[in-house]
């Protein structure tokens, strides 16, 4: 499973960050987020499935 943030739709919410902390880093300057990895490890798939679903922008892409 693969997963990006799409900078143009990221607003900087933040809630990504909450839902799945390990996987997504927020920016200090602007709170844009990016993921941290393109592949995600196992135990993080559900929490970035969720941020995904959280997310307000659909900013979070996942691919299986
Ligand atoms: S929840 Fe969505 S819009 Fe907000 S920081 Fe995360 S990816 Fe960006």
């Amino acid at each position: 499973m693969k997963v990006r943030v799409d900078p143009d739709k990221c607003q900087g919410h933040t809630l990504c960050a909450m839902e799945a902390p390990g996987a997504f880093e927020l920016s200090e300057f602007d709170g844009h987020s990016t993921a941290r990895f393109e592949t995600v490890p196992a135990d993080l798939e559900q929490a970035v499935r969720d941020a995904a679903k959280t997310c307000p922008e659909q900013a979070i892409v996942v691919t299986d």
